[in-house]
């Protein structure tokens, strides 16, 4: 594991910007937004995952992995099953933050490997249910994430990723 996360921190390092969303007009009666690309960096790490948990699952690399449009705040990732599609926080995408990428990626791996198979409780979907618990624990960093989270690091994260994007934004006017 410690391997991956070495290799992690090399394309994290290869990358200075995560790319910027391309902006799209909203027009009248506009179709929705056409699919966005895979995130190269993501993609990798994700493909690198299941190849490494799941490697009979080669139907999840038609997966699209991308970072968030938008600021998130609350939300560190998500995965849509139908539209097989996974979007993580830009926030994600700072130094202290981005050791996490992959357990991250991994718990919407596990997602995407049950797939809309879960158990239903109370007429209400279990996305976290026994069995989503039981694949995530394979994953090595899965704990220390969580206790990251709970200790406050993701908003850290956040805060420190506002401060350089305004920092950044402040710059540009400066000079133009
Ligand atoms: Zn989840």
């Amino acid at each position: 594991m410690s391997n991956i996360l070495r290799q992690i921190e090399l394309l994290f390092k290869r990358r200075s910007t995560p790319a910027r969303p391309r902006r799209v007009r909203a027009r009248r009666a506009a179709p929705r937004a056409a699919p966005r690309e895979n995130d190269p960096f993501l993609y990798e790490v994700w493909v690198r995952l299941r190849r490494e948990y799941f490697p009979d699952r080669e139907d999840l690399d038609t997966y699209n992995v991308h970072w968030s449009p938008r600021r998130q705040k609350r939300v560190l990732a998500s995965c849509n099953i139908r539209q097989r599609r996974v979007v993580v926080a830009r926030e994600l995408f700072e130094p202290t933050a981005c050791k996490w990428i992959a357990a991250v990626l991994y718990h919407e791996l596990c997602h995407a490997v049950i797939g809309e198979g879960v158990h239903l409780s109370g007429g209400k979907r279990q996305w976290h249910g026994a069995q989503f618990r039981e694949l995530e624990a394979l994953h090595p960093d899965i704990p220390a994430l969580n206790s990251w989270i709970r200790s406050g690091g993701w908003a850290m994260a956040v805060r420190s990723n506002r401060t350089r994007t305004a920092w950044n934004s402040r710059r540009g006017a400066q000079v133009s």
